[in-house]
């Protein structure tokens, strides 16, 4: 023999979500291709990093208008990934957006952090502070929203200085072609920012090469990241799973609180990870508000065959249809009621299912403790507002929750007893809008390290390094007795 072994290729296949066929496939990179890409990122990185931020800013406003040129073709990649969902269309314009807003946004920010003045304890010590990026962060991403949920983190990471090495969920790699296009477009940031397509393993090998991480994903997934981050002392940014409860009270204008509930819950076939997944409704309002949700989930259209019309596509991922068709199975087992809709069917090869409105389930079905991301709406009677909230506050997630009351001030004393990130108030599904504004943290289960949102989401990729000068004579150890 005497020659090394070939490294044996992996190739994955990938699923249409609409047609149920496996009609692409991925290669993930073997260890040594990988670590090769961040060589050459960390390398690219020295240069970027140093350059001012108004460079930086010229630079990613060029890769801005090559994203619009290549918009069509990413949103279509998008699309085939997702079945046409309707984030897929929104994707490329969020970006962009996102792009753009950062360069307005972080220069602004990035001044305010960096500190200068004397110590309160040792008014003799003047200090200061620089702000050093983490050479190179790595991202891992789900498939829900693949294009926007692969850039939400790496976009201020870059202005921030860093170099970024993006892994995006096996289930949905077709945008990554298109994507890298436009990056290639841009020489001076494709020498910081690259992506690699892989699974779990190719995941496990990025954390073993980065210096801090961003995790978008499941609760399980997200653990076995966080320790094996903690292997290797770096940083890491969870963002994971929710449970999302909205409470409808007796003041609620019933109308709005149907039409808020049904899109908080439905959009997107329910795979957003702050879609409504729990709603509770005061007693005397229930049978009214249950009505009103019923015949509104029933003007839902599902967009098959029509790619072009209707409201709600097929689930992306096959596996993600057996828990939801498992979570109603169980809760009609226990005594749950479904109004409307019901199992996942199958159209033409992809999985889709029509919005359900389930009543008579309780805390002890998966449907009320388990994420079920499907479009799926539970639906639970309350007498109390203690009552209300201790059943929003009765699971191990708390990404967000929402309330609907007679009037603001109501839904906000309510919201504030809640225990969860973002609390949406008279509406459902907020969460999107606080992008570079405001800051928010998971709560329980849902998340781990600061806020993606608001000035604290570039912030994280920087570290603060103080400088400190005696300004008088250094302290003489021997003058005191
Ligand atoms: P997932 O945990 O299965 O996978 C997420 C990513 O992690 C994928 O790229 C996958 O390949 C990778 N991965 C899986 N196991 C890994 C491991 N052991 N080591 C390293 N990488 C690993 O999640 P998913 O099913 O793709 O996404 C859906 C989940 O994501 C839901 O729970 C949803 O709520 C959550 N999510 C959260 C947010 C948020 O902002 N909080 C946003 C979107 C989705």
């Amino acid at each position: 023999m005497g020659v090394a072994a070939s490294v044996e290729r992996r190739v994955l296949p990938i699923r249409n979500p609409r047609t149920g066929q496996a009609d692409y496939q991925i290669t993930p990179p073997t260890a040594a291709e990988l670590l090769d890409i961040c060589r050459r990122l960390r390398e690219g990185q020295k240069a970027w990093g140093a350059a001012s931020l108004e460079h930086r800013i010229q630079v990613m406003r060029q890769w801005a208008e090559r994203l619009k040129a290549h918009s069509a073709e990413l949103a279509e990649a998008d699309s085939v990934d997702t079945g046409y969902c309707a984030i897929s269309r929104m994707s490329p314009g969020i970006v962009i957006g996102n792009v753009l807003g950062w360069s307005s946004a972080a220069p602004n920010i990035l001044e305010r952090a960096r500190l200068e003045g004397r110590s309160s304890i040792m008014p003799n010590i003047a200090f200061s502070t620089e702000l050093r990026p983490y050479p190179l962060l790595g991202v891992i991403s789900p498939w829900n929203a693949p294009l926007m949920l692969s850039l939400i983190d790496a976009v201020p990471a870059l202005f921030a200085g860093c170099a970024v090495i993006i892994k995006p969920s096996e289930v949905t790699p077709r945008f990554v072609e298109p994507l890298m296009r436009s990056i290639a477009e841009v020489p001076e940031l494709a020498s910081v920012l690259s992506y690699v397509v892989g699974d779990a393993q190719t995941g496990q090998e990025i954390i073993e090469n980065v210096d801090i991480l961003c995790f978008t994903g499941s609760v399980p997934n997200g653990r076995k990241v966080a320790e094996a981050c903690a292997k290797r002392f770096i940083p890491v940014f969870l963002e994971l799973g929710g449970k999302d409860p909205v409470i409808v009270t007796e003041t609620a204008d019933l109308d709005r609180a149907a039409t808020a509930v049904l899109r908080g819950a439905v959009f997107g076939t329910g795979q957003v990870c702050f879609s409504v997944e729990r709603i509770y409704v005061h007693e005397k309002v229930h049978d009214a508000f249950v009505d009103r949700l019923v015949k509104k989930a029933e003007q839902v259209v599902l967009n098959y065959p029509d790619i072009a019309r209707g409201h709600i596509g097929p689930f992306v991922f096959a596996r993600q249809a057996e828990i939801v068709d498992a979570h109603l199975d169980d809760a009609v087992q226990k005594g749950a009621t479904i109004l409307t809709g019901g199992k996942s069917q199958n159209l033409g090869g992809g999985l889709y299912m029509r919005p359900t409105v389930l009543t008579n389930v309780t805390h002890g079905m998966k449907i009320m403790k388990e994420e079920t991301f499907g479009p799926v709406m539970p639906v639970m009677k309350y007498k109390t507002e203690e009552e209300a909230v201790r059943l929003a506050n009765d699971t191990i997630y708390g990404l967000s929750a929402a309330v609907i009351a007679g009037t603001e001030e109501e839904a906000r004393r309510i919201g504030k007893q809640i225990k969860a990130g973002t609390i949406t108030l008279q509406d459902t599904f907020l969460t999107l809008a606080k992008t570079r504004d405001v800051e928010s943290n998971a709560f329980n289960f849902s998340g781990m390290g600061g806020a993606r949102t608001g000035p604290g989401s570039i912030t994280r990729f920087l570290r603060k390094q103080a400088f400190l000068t005696n300004t008088t004579q250094p302290a003489d150890l021997t003058s005191a007795t």
